[in-house]
């Protein structure tokens, strides 16, 4: 029975962008692995590799269409503009999730281990609908990077975001997890925040990262600081709360200000004009962050609301309604 078993449809997802120097030697390796997974039965025959033009300003376009005539296995799409990485991963998987079984996403520069994909595919085969890719080490990273990394996993634990630190966007999805990502609405897309927050079964799998071998690194200062913004603001409305924390603490300090005020007015020795001034820069002071604070939170709301995010997802259903065909039309 257990040869019988139907292989999976595995859809390799790879965002380009600008990447005209890494392209064909990471396509040939790619294309040989599937060609591994398939003779070695790992994998269906209809296995595709997804290749994403991110908008790209270089050859890489043109390279992606001489691999789609070449190879059969080979699909293009292409963004009319720079959409960013988290956009082009998103595509490429919404546009794989009615063919595939199950995508898994990895950069174009190969910088992550493509031996890990086995062990993807043998967690996915276990049962899990999602297998997160999550790195050895950052030793490949300069200083700067591997800094502003664990700082930002750090905020992002602290607002309460479920995600792996060292978390890639190297991961196998099933064509379950990629529906249920289907229902997320929002725009500013933050991939390893999100898909933990899905809920379905999931494991992790350790990969080495290498060294850029072609090309420079697409992911310039702003794009990072950008796509950090995008992980801590989508999750959290927590630094509005903060203000309103603030407005509390400064209206408490506010009160025992005022009385130390009136005492000191009464009974100490002021100049002229110290107390009013001084009561008021407290008191309104609290006043107006803790105005900002419940403004603030109503904003937050709204933006929680407007990405109108799935209130849940089914994991599975057990039902026997399928039977009842008498329903009333
Ligand atoms: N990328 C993209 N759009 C962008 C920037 C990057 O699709 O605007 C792709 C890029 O082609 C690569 C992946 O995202 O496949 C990761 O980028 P890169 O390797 O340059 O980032 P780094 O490894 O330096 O973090
Ligand atoms: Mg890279």
């Amino acid at each position: 029975m257990e040869e019988n078993r139907k292989k999976g449809i595995l859809y390799i997802v790879v965002p380009c962008y600008n990447e005209e120097e890494a392209l064909l030697p990471s396509a040939k390796t790619l294309l040989e692995k599937l060609e591994e997974l398939r003779n070695s039965g790992i994998v269906s025959e209809k296995s595709r590799i997804v290749f994403v033009d991110d908008g790209s300003k270089d050859r890489t376009w043109e390279l992606i269409t001489q691999l789609y005539h070449a190879h059969g296995e080979i699909t293009g799409l292409r963004f009319a503009h720079n959409r960013g990485h988290q956009n082009a991963i998103l595509a490429g998987m919404m546009y794989a999730k009615d063919y595939c079984d199950y995508t898994i996403t990895i950069d174009a520069d190969l910088q992550q281990d493509i031996n890990a994909i086995t062990r993807f595919i043998e967690e996915y085969e276990k049962g899990s609908e999602v297998v997160f890719g999550v790195r050895n080490s950052r030793n490949t990273d300069r200083f700067f990077k591997k800094l502003s990394a664990t700082m930002f996993y750090k905020i992002m634990r602290f607002i309460g975001a479920k995600i792996y630190e060292n978390s890639a966007d190297y991961r196998l999805m099933s064509a379950k997890a990629l529906n249920a990502l289907a229902e997320y609405g929002e725009v500013n897309l933050f991939l390893r925040g999100i898909i933990p927050d899905i809920g379905l079964s999931s494991s992790v799998v350790h990969f080495d990262v290498f060294a850029r071998m072609q090309g420079e690194s697409k992911y310039s200062l702003s794009k990072m600081l950008t796509l950090a913004a995008d992980g801590i603001t989508s999750f959290s409305i927590k630094p509005i709360r903060l203000v309103f924390g603030m407005g509390i603490v400064a209206l408490l300090v506010g009160v025992g200000m005022v009385i130390h005020i009136v005492y000191e007015h009464y009974f100490g020795y002021t100049t002229d004009g110290w107390s009013s001034i001084l009561m008021s820069i407290w008191v309104l002071g609290g006043a107006i962050l803790l105005s900002l604070g419940i403004i603030g939170e109503y904003v937050g709301r709204n933006y929680m609301e407007t990405k109108r995010r799935p209130r849940y997802y089914f994991w599975d259903v057990l039902s026997h309604d399928g039977d009842c065909h008498d329903k009333a039309k």
